[in-house]
């Protein structure tokens, strides 16, 4: 459910900016990936084994996104699209897009922080 107020400029700002999307993406979004077949997304995440918890239960970060083969960062989503002669973007992989994505923005305080002016009423 959005935020109240919230209405989205689809500016793409977010998907541009490492520090909105957070980085990584979940253990049920990389085992969703693998279950779908989507080798196109996995191929921009970094798997790091972290070693097992107190349980002995494998705990793994999944850095995205990156230069596929690396664990370079890259400089924004590469699923990012921009519609042609509209300066509006969506998101290539809308269905699927990891958890981080899905709940942005969870607080108005962060989301105008990023400089998203999606609580921007003058707009
Ligand atoms: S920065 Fe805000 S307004 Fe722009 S695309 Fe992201 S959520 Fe939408
Ligand atoms: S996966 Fe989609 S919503 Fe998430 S950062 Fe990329 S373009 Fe944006």
């Amino acid at each position: 459910m959005p935020l109240e107020g919230f209405n989205c400029r689809q500016c793409g700002l977010c998907c541009k900016l490492r520090g909105a999307y957070q980085n990584y993406a979940t253990d049920e979004d990389y085992r969703r990936w693998q279950l779908e077949g989507r080798e196109d997304i996995l191929a921009f995440v970094a798997v790091n084994d972290l070693g097992c918890d107190m349980n002995g239960d494998e705990r793994r970060l999944y850095n995205v996104w990156v230069e596929p083969g690396t664990e370079i960062y890259l400089d924004g989503c590469p699923f990012l699209l921009e519609l042609p002669d509209e300066h509006k973007f969506i998101c290539s992989i809308h269905d699927t897009k990891p958890w981080h994505c899905r709940s942005f923005p969870s607080e108005r305080e962060y989301a105008e922080r990023i400089g998203c002016r999606g609580f921007d009423a003058t707009h």
